[in-house]
């Protein structure tokens, strides 16, 4: 979410004259746009601003700036710590960032803005990807309404929102027009989408209709909250031919006690119901999950119950953490706070049981023929291309950069525990 927020800063400042730049010593304007959702995250904006702010006094009329999730939650406090900071601008004033600009151009003095709006004015702003990219990111919903409560999202982003049906649509299309061939829905709690009252459409429809434009080959989307994975949404595993065949569905702990106290509103059984249920309608569905371990009064046991679910489930990757305070949400009031050492412990026998599955999964798959989307050249060796499977794992091959973009049948002859290794047939 936060990659298409940047993308679409980059196209609102196309209009002002701007052209982007990988290097901050060249770069006129700097910002920086920032997620709080644990408290590492944070920490690493500060320690960023800093190094930018050498850059800044070394080129004065730099201008420099912070956005997003630290800004929102920080407001004029961040101008009292970081005096040198030009513009701090909160997750429901992207579309403003030129007005600032300007502001600051004319007064010199620094721009605060961290009001929230009934409607996100952002959510329509379309940023294309690069030219010739064949991947898109798509906004279909804002915010969050579900208080979980370790987390910060529905103080940051604000109430949900849902975009309105047809804008998506003439977006997909746009893309699918401009050579995109698959799109990535994005929102806190995807299938909810239509909740928001007036708009009339349900997330398996979006999917359906989505799944009906010309060109567009695949569509993924993130993330699923399991309380509101509904039989419809399931159902389209099996009915939309684009959908791909992988689900990020978060389950955050294995303990339904801990769930409960997480305010997520389902149980270990209602998830293993949900993954019973997407499994049948698509077998070879790629399911990733969120954990977090150490969250307040977890014990040995409940953590236990996390392991058993993953061993009930096998994910295919896992996105695990130990659990960090943030002020303002539920969780701060509760007993039974975990120390440091003992959810580093957690958190490293979580992740050692994760590779042993991941491991297996992708074991699986050598001698396999799978489809794979190529993105473009391999990172570290410059005669492979990469790309991605429909179930999302990244696989390298011979090939040329002439590829990126299209579709094409390869045999998987290695895997290790992050990516896979092919050969092309076609
Ligand atoms: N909306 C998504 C959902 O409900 O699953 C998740 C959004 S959140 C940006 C991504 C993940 O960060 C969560 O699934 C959770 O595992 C993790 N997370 C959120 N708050 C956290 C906290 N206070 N400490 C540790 N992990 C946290
Ligand atoms: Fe945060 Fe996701 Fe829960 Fe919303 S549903 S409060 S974004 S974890």
């Amino acid at each position: 979410m936060n990659v298409h927020d940047s993308e679409q800063l980059t196209e609102l400042l196309k209009g002002s004259g701007y052209v982007r730049t990988d290097s901050a010593k060249e770069a006129d304007l700097i910002i920086v746009n920032t997620c709080s959702i644990r408290e590492k995250a944070e920490q690493k904006v500060y320690s960023q601003l800093g190094r930018y702010r050498q850059i800044k006094m070394a080129k004065p009329g730099v201008m420099l700036g912070i956005c997003g999730c630290v800004a929102q939650q920080q407001g004029e406090r961040l101008i009292e710590k970081l005096p040198f900071l030009d513009l701090v601008f909160g997750t429901h004033n992207i579309h403003r960032l030129p007005e600032f600009i300007s502001r600051v151009g004319k007064t010199g003095r620094p721009v605060v803005e961290t009001g929230f709006h009934e409607t996100v004015p952002s959510i329509g702003i379309l940023a294309p990807p690069e030219r010739g990219a064949v991947s898109a990111f798509v906004t279909i919903m804002q915010g969050c309404d579900n208080y979980c409560a370790f987390c910060v999202v529905p103080y940051l982003r604000g109430r949900e929102e849902s975009r309105k049906f047809n804008d998506i649509l003439a977006e997909v299309k746009a893309l699918a027009d401009g050579g995109v061939k698959e799109v990535t829905l994005l929102g806190q709690n995807v299938n909810s989408y239509g909740k928001t009252p007036g708009n009339g459409h349900s997330f398996s429809e979006l999917l359906r209709a989505i799944g009906g434009i010309g060109g567009i080959e695949r569509i993924r989307f993130t993330t699923s909250h399991p309380k509101d994975l509904s039989d419809d949404i399931i159902d389209c595993f099996r009915g939309v031919k684009a959908l791909c065949e992988s689900i990020h569905l978060p389950v955050q702990s294995g303990s339904d006690a801990v769930l409960a106290r997480m305010n997520r509103k389902y149980t270990s059984a209602d998830y293993l119901d949900c993954v019973r249920k997407l499994r049948g309608a698509c077998p070879d569905i790629a399911i990733s999950s969120d954990i977090i371990v150490g969250f307040p009064g977890e014990t040995e046991q409940d953590y236990q119950k996390t392991l058993d679910l993953m061993g009930k489930v096998r994910f295919d990757t896992l996105f695990s953490f130990q659990y960090s305070e943030r002020k303002g949400t539920a969780a701060v009031g509760f007993d039974g706070k975990v120390n440091p050492d003992e959810k580093r412990r957690r958190l490293i026998g979580l992740q050692s049981l994760q590779d042993l599955h991941t491991r297996e999964k992708n074991d699986k798959l050598v001698g396999k023929t799978v489809e794979v989307l190529v993105e473009g050249t391999s990172r570290n060796t410059p005669q492979d291309v990469m790309g991605r499977t429909r179930t999302n794992k990244i696989v390298n091959f011979a090939g040329g950069s002439d590829l990126a973009g299209t579709a094409v049948r390869v045999r998987i002859v290695d895997a290790f525990l992050h990516s896979l290794r092919g050969e092309m047939l076609d």
